[in-house]
């Protein structure tokens, strides 16, 4: 229903964001009943990570049966789908689901505020009006705002530059000089891709990654059947699930066993992939395997030992960039065309994109200031009927994240139905439930690879607290969030 005399539009809930965590958000809304609801997306076009991720090479990193939604199967063409297959599965699910009309483009959420008069959120746009919903689901994505750190000179450069998350295609890369920053997931897809369209491509890597061969391979057209078949499709699902998930184990309980059977695989690989030892060594990290986000390739090595590509390690690092490119820290002038970022997100302190205002005006800035945390990774004391998907500690770096997306549904979906059943407006976590929860997160994390690998990484927030992981198994989050408890919760 729309109040258009108060030029507000009341809904009983709003999504903010249209990528999986959105998709995820809106079936499960209407699981519950509730058809009134709207999906806020910034962008001029849905389907958040994959649609926004056109940069060449992008593609999933897991198994795409699995890395896909649990109620929407799918006849992958590929094992681990590219970027335009995933574009695609988005259409097939927002058509499918009938989201298209659920969704408002170029609607950038600013700032969202709890009113307690009327038990209901206040969320104003730029440019769009503003919104009012009694339950507030935040989809805006982990690895959603990308960050470019400031290099001294910057924005002299008289090139193009962009990040990987908004890459130009229109760019011609034919013989243009290029450099790319960065050495994480991204930049080990984009590299590979680019390097024989370019005339030179500099390589900028702070610290090395540990890299494992990519089990791709293209399904037959029988295998495409099979997949269309949904019990098969389960099948194949579980067991891809239970072959990831034996890593924790590696990850938390036993970085010896991490070592004999991921350390040695990844570096038999730098050793079948490169012959030069100089090489070699630049590319070897001196962290324990896991501590990072493992990068799975198998032509990102054989692109670094290309004649036209040159790896610039960190004591070889940018002391700046200029008009012309970049000077090396050993006093070296690249001249070049384009500077692609690929220098990441800020997945921890940055997580919300937009201002929270809960109960008292209280801000989930200030509630963060230490450092991000919620009940579940999804709701915090103070802030009603406020859902955070992909929220602190619920990232996931041996599985698919739509497994941990899908769980907090389970929650979402729980807590939503406490307030219908009991007839009343809201829902609030307790500070004492969040607490301890969140006491629970960061003891068990003490026994991981992600705070005692060795390593500075993305996960950690500026604290040095690891916040985009879980300290687990996927499976107890999914038990966690199924087990709805009234007593942590307070119902109004
Ligand atoms: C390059 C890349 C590769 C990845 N590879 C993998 C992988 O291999 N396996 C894996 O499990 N995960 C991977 N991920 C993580 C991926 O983000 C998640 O798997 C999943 O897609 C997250 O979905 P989401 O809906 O939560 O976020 P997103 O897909 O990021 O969607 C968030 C949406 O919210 C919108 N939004 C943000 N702020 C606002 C605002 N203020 N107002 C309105 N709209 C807003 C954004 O525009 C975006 O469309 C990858 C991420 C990236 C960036």
């Amino acid at each position: 229903m729309t109040d258009q005399s108060a030029s507000v539009q009341r809904h009983t809930a709003i999504i903010i964001g249209s990528g999986f965590g959105g998709q995820a958000a809106a079936v499960n809304l209407r699981r519950l009943g509730i058809e009134d609801f709207l999906m806020l997306e910034r962008r001029a076009w849905p389907g958040g990570t994959w649609s926004q991720n056109s940069y060449p090479g992008a593609a999933v990193d897991v198994h795409s049966p699995l890395y896909s939604l649990s109620f929407e199967p799918y006849p992958w063409t590929q094992m681990f789908a590219g970027q335009q297959e995933l574009v695609e599965y988005t259409n097939h699910v927002l058509t499918k689901h009938q989201l298209h009309e659920k969704i408002r483009l170029n609607t950038n959420v600013t700032e969202v505020v709890w009113d307690a008069g009327e038990s209901c959120w206040r969320i104003q746009t730029d440019g769009q009006g503003a919104f009012q919903a009694q339950f507030l689901i935040n989809a805006s994505g982990p690895l959603s705002t990308p960050v470019i750190p400031a290099f001294k000179g910057r924005d002299s450069f008289k090139g193009r530059s962009f990040h990987t998350n908004a890459w130009d295609n229109g760019y011609d890369l034919k013989d243009k000089r290029v450099a790319v920053i960065g050495s994480g997931a991204s930049a080990a897809q984009v590299i590979p891709a680019i390097a024989p369209e370019v005339k030179t491509l500099a390589v900028f890597q702070r610290t090395p990654h540990w890299v494992m061969p990519r089990a791709d391979r293209v399904f037959s057209t029988f295998e495409r059947t099979l997949l269309g078949i949904k019990w098969f499709y389960k099948i194949l699902r579980i067991a891809i699930y239970w072959s990831l998930e034996w890593r924790v184990i590696g990850f938390k309980y036993s970085t010896t066993l991490l070592n004999i059977i991921g350390g040695r695989a990844a570096v038999k690989h730098i050793e079948n992939q490169i012959a030069d030892p100089a090489l070699r060594a630049a590319v070897t990290p001196n962290y324990i395997i896991g501590c990072k986000r493992v990068i799975l390739s198998n032509t990102l090595y054989p692109t670094l030992a290309r004649p036209n590509v040159r790896l610039h390690t960190k004591d070889d690092g940018i002391a700046e960039i200029n008009e012309r490119g970049i000077r090396t820290l050993k006093g070296e002038q690249l001249d070049l065309d384009l500077i692609v970022y690929s220098t990441g997100y800020d997945a921890t302190d940055g997580a919300i994109s937009y201002p929270v205002k809960g109960v008292g005006g209280v801000s989930i800035r200030d509630q963060w200031r230490e450092y991000p945390r919620a009940y579940l990774g999804t709701c915090l004391p103070g802030f009603p009927n406020f859902f955070v998907v992909t929220g602190p500690n619920t990232g996931i770096g041996h599985t698919s994240a739509l497994f941990i997306i899908e769980s907090q549904m389970e929650y979402i979906r729980r807590a939503i139905a406490a307030v219908q059943s009991a007839k009343a407006r809201s829902i609030e976590v307790t500070a004492e439930a969040e607490n301890d929860y969140t006491t629970m997160i960061h003891r068990e994390m003490q026994k991981t690879v992600w705070q005692t690998g060795g390593c500075h990484s993305w996960y950690q927030s500026k604290s040095g607290h690891v916040i985009a992981m879980f300290p687990g198994f996927s499976f107890s989050f999914r038990r966690m969030a199924k087990a709805f408890k009234p007593s942590h919760h307070i119902i109004h």
